[in-house]
């Protein structure tokens, strides 16, 4: 008579696996015997390792870039197919742009910032910095236009499998279009980033709020990557901005953990444990 399987990995193991890679149906594996348990762990180990070795020496040798660095490349040819203009703005920005961006004192954002010594910050988001080059370049270039930021952002999130302290966000804006086609062009440029990032499938979530006009949220699989809004919109006052506009902000970690199915978004960060997603102590 055979055992009912019902042995798991020990907590070592399963974590030593998903460390390594393997998706959550290998983890959650159950065995009939320990030794049964143990000699399969061997073998899932030795196979995640063996892959990321080739990977890191596909990588030593030209034959692919960093994940991270390839999918940026990718976003920005495609916006810049479409026509947008790509901006470099400071990474450190005052206080006075988080309260033009409503982030006040009772704003759960205003927890999560890396304050200077001098009361300057590391940048949340790109928001503010986009705002005001849209009004300045506004001055200078006929409508519709449209730029964007590729770049890192800080925030004191909670270290959860979906939030880095640091991480990329490309943030694109669209400045003067007719209001009415505001939403057809979120969507039409949702899509655009979708398909450069090589994500397929994705849904929509919209909501609509007197006071903010038109939310969308771009999700994968229920997971937030990106959140997108259209002008006029009450902090536009605070920027000088009298138009129509489309933004959309999109976490460059979260869409490749999304496209790699990836547990944790630290394998996708900035990380010193992983490289390109390969854990090191292999
Ligand atoms: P969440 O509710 O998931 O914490 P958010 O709504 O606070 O995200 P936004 O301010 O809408 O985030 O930022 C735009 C995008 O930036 C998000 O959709 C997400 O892809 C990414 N992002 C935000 N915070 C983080 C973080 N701490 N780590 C990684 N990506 C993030
Ligand atoms: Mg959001």
């Amino acid at each position: 008579m055979t055992a009912e399987p019902r042995i798991r990995f020990t907590a070592t193991q399963s974590q030593r696996l998903r460390e390594l890679g393997a998706g959550a149906q290998t983890a959650e594996r159950l065995f009939a015997s320990s030794d049964e348990r143990d000699a399969h762990f061997k073998d899932c180990e030795g196979e995640l390792v063996r892959s990321g070795r080739r990977h890191l020496a596909d990588v030593r040798a030209g034959e692919r870039a960093p994940q991270l660095l390839a999918l940026e490349q990718k976003l920005r040819q495609a916006l810049i197919a479409a026509g947008f203009v790509q901006m470099v703005t400071p990474v450190i920005i005052g206080r006075d742009s988080l309260e033009k961006m409503g982030i006040d004192h009772a704003h759960p954002l205003r927890q999560q910032i890396f304050w200077l010594e001098d009361g300057r910050l590391l940048r949340p988001m790109l928001a503010p910095n986009l705002y005001t080059l849209m009004r300045r370049l506004g001055r200078i270039w006929s409508r519709p236009f449209g730029i964007f930021e590729i770049g890192p952002c800080f925030r004191r999130d909670s270290q959860g499998s979906r939030h880095l302290n640091e991480f990329t966000m490309l943030n694109l804006v669209e400045l003067g279009l007719l209001e009415e086609t505001c939403a057809a062009r979120l969507t039409e440029l949702a899509a655009l980033v979708m398909a450069a990032a090589d994500i397929e499938h994705y849904e929509l979530s919209r909501t609509r709020s007197e006071v903010y006009g038109e939310m969308v949220d771009v999700e994968v699989g229920g997971t937030e990557v990106c959140s997108a809004a259209s002008g006029p919109h009450p902090l536009d006052g605070n920027w000088g901005i009298v138009e129509p506009w489309v933004g959309l902000g999109f976490g460059l970690e979260r869409l490749l953990a999304a496209r790699e199915g990836y547990a944790n978004i630290e394998r996708a960060g900035r990380s010193l444990s992983y490289f390109d997603g390969v854990r090191l102590n292999i």
